[in-house]
């Protein structure tokens, strides 16, 4: 049997873009949108189901809230992943700019879009449905699993 990881989402404040762009890496829906003050994003938790992630203690009342009190990304990470439960999830992994649905390349399709040097080091290629940036695991990949896998989460 496969464990089941709850699929929590989330809504990040202006605070916590960092966190945000990791929660996107592991695999979580996490709006981070510096637009959107304290009533937008409480009403938007509201609306989608999302649980607040916040530096602010008003904030921090929304139901499900977490109050993030550490100004370091390591510790943060393990904060969110440790009360919510989460963990790598690999073929989830959404687009860490805009919080978009990646979908598979085939290799025709990324050789037009992506670096020489990528296309030829790499076989996988995947494109962000909403702001059209391209991914690949590249030479930034190993470090981005050295850090999972440091702090226990892949
Ligand atoms: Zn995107």
């Amino acid at each position: 049997m496969t464990e089941e990881l709850p699929n929590s989402k989330f809504v990040a404040d202006q605070m916590l873009g960092s966190l945000a762009r990791w929660l996107r890496m592991m695999g979580y829906d996490t709006v981070y949108d510096k637009k959107l003050d304290d009533a937008s994003i409480s009403g938007l938790a509201r609306a989608e189901g999302r649980f607040v992630l916040t530096r602010d203690k008003e904030l921090a009342r929304e139901p499900g809230a977490l109050l993030v009190e550490s100004d370091d990304l390591d510790s943060q990470l393990k904060e969110v992943a440790t009360r919510y439960g989460l963990k790598f999830r690999p073929e989830l992994i959404r687009c860490s700019a805009c919080n978009g649905d990646l979908a598979e390349l085939t290799k025709d399709q990324a050789k037009e879009m992506v670096p020489e040097g990528a296309f030829i080091s790499n076989d996988r290629f995947w494109k962000c449905g909403k702001c059209g940036k391209v991914f690949w695991k590249g030479t930034h990949w190993n470090g981005i699993m050295d850090r999972l896998n440091r702090l226990g989460l892949a």
